[in-house]
């Protein structure tokens, strides 16, 4: 096929996200939700589906489900519906699945992501329903038997849904991890893919673009980025081959194989499956209070998008530095808490883009270094922000350089106490008597006399390795700049 053909293909996809809701308890029972619990042991009356058990609705799950609409910019509706989705499985107890149809909590909405630096793009939120998970079925426990494990049973989903919006796997992949980032944020959802906690349908299809959209095949349960971008990639070909060989694209659910990379039919697509929704006849319609709603949108924490925008603007940050320290909350936790201390201790001394700037470079350089090479992580280092902070405060003042405080941090991943404490213990200060420094350089320039006559000769070069002689000769701990001056000083 020539390339120039499949040019004029546009991919379309559109998402559904299944987020499990960050909750103590499952959406209509008390039983927890911890995750990797043994099998059957977080199991009420109610998820096993019990005759005669009634759900009760967790209003914590409802509030996870508002905040997130409120982050996605979306409208929370006043009145929604629990129905009953009817369809058998064996880890589907009752029968149904409880789930909201055509009057879901949060109405439209949107999410903005950045495919290309400096290029917004906004991908619109058809709407966010809340539903129960079912449970699991272990196929491979036992040759001849399927076993099921309800703990998962009853736990609270949040259905996102896309608009049709993105064009591209980069697209989708920049729309899921934004989408995950604002969960983490909001901590409605722990966005962990590998325990499940997220995971993606996804719709494609492709057309020539001012035409209606094509036909979609849907993706289900895709549990990982990497896989999603194939997957995606895979179909995307897979459906243009097909219509450029005259051949129409079928409406189907297809699974993807990790192994080969591809997709392949599972079933043919539902528009015709008949779940059977009706209202749920044990629960009432879920009305909710405008004042609630207020209230849960103040209290919202402040969300990536601001607080990546207040980091640039206040304290002049790239886009670059300012993008990583936010992709992880605990991540500007960090960084924000060790600013905080720093600002304190610097006073108007040192202007606050200056700190934020050093901050940025040590935190995104050497303690990222420090967290991979060693095992501990956010909660366990001792390198605390209050710490870190510490330690530049002391590279600021030039009470050590920045060479030393390399020195200085790694004493701090196996010793106790404050950066000055160790610098103090290790006799690591920087020399600032300018007189014994000037002692020092005399020193060196005598013992190199020769390199001194051939310097005063036009070999510029060699005022480096003055430097440098004289920081070996000072175990590094001269100040550079009394270093330069005087050096320039006594050569002139
Ligand atoms: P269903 O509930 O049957 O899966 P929906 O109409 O709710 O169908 O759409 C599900 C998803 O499919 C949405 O994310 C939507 O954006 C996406 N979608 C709809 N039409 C197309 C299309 N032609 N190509 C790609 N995605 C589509
Ligand atoms: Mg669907």
């Amino acid at each position: 096929m020539a390339p120039s053909s499949r040019r004029s293909w546009e991919i379309v996809i559109g998402l559904e996200v299944h987020a499990q809701v960050l909750s103590q308890s499952k959406l209509f029972s008390s039983a927890p939700t911890t995750f990797g619990a043994s099998p059957n042991t977080q199991v009420s009356f109610i998820d096993a589906a019990f005759p005669g058990m009634l759900p009760v609705l967790n209003s914590a799950c409802v509030d996870q489900a508002i905040k997130t609409g409120l982050g996605l910019h979306a409208k929370i509706n006043l009145s929604s519906i629990f129905e009953r989705k009817n369809y058998f499985y064996p880890d589907l107890p009752a029968g149904y699945q409880i789930s909201q149809y055509q009057h879901p909590i949060v109405g439209e909405g949107w999410l903005e992501i950045e495919p290309n630096p400096g290029e917004a793009k906004r991908i619109g939120i058809e709407r966010l329903h809340l539903e129960q998970d079912a449970g699991k079925s272990l196929h491979d426990l036992s040759p001849q038997a399927t076993y099921v494990d309800l703990n998962r049973a009853g736990v609270a989903l949040m259905e996102i849904v896309t608009k049709p919006d993105m064009r591209s796997s980069s697209e989708a992949i920049a729309f899921l991890k934004k989408l995950r980032m604002l969960l983490r944020y909001l901590g409605t959802c722990d966005g962990n893919m590998e325990e499940g906690s997220l995971r993606a349908d996804v719709n494609i299809s492709v057309h020539q673009p001012g035409t209606p959209l094509g036909t979609r095949a849907e993706i289900k349960n895709v549990n990982s980025m990497r896989f999603i971008a194939q997957a995606i990639d895979f179909e995307m070909h897979r459906q243009i081959d097909l219509l450029e060989s005259g051949v129409c694209v079928v409406q189907e659910t297809r699974l993807f194989d990790a192994s080969t990379g591809e997709t392949r039919s599972m079933r043919d697509k539902e528009n015709a499956q008949d779940y059977r929704y009706f209202p749920d006849p044990d629960l009432l319609p879920l009305c909710l209070d405008k004042e609630h709603i207020e209230t849960l949108r103040r209290n919202l924490p402040e969300l990536p998008d601001l607080k990546r925008q207040r980091l640039m603007e206040t304290f002049g940050l790239s886009a670059y530095d300012a993008d990583l320290i936010v992709s992880e909350p605990e991540y500007a936790a960090y960084y924000e808490a060790a600013l905080k201390v720093l600002c304190a201790s610097c006073g108007e001394n040192v202007s606050t883009s200056q700190q934020a700037k050093i901050l940025a470079n040590w935190f995104l350089g050497d303690f990222f270094a420090h967290l991979n090479h060693t095992d501990v992580s956010f909660e366990t280092t001792p390198i605390t922000p209050t710490r870190l902070a510490g330690l530049i405060y002391l590279i600021l003042t030039e009470i050590i350089s920045g060479k030393i405080a390399k020195d200085v941090f790694s004493f701090m991943e196996t010793e106790e106490g404050t950066a000055e404490e160790i610098v103090a213990r290790h006799g690591l200060q920087q020399m600032t008597d300018t007189k014994a420094i000037e002692s020092i350089v005399h020193d060196v320039l005598t013992r190199e006399a020769d390199h001194v006559a051939a310097y005063k000769a036009g070999k510029d070069k060699l005022f480096g390795y003055f430097v440098g002689q004289i920081m070996k000769a000072t175990q590094g701990k001269a100040n550079p700049q009394t270093v330069n001056v005087l050096l320039k000083k006594l050569l002139g």
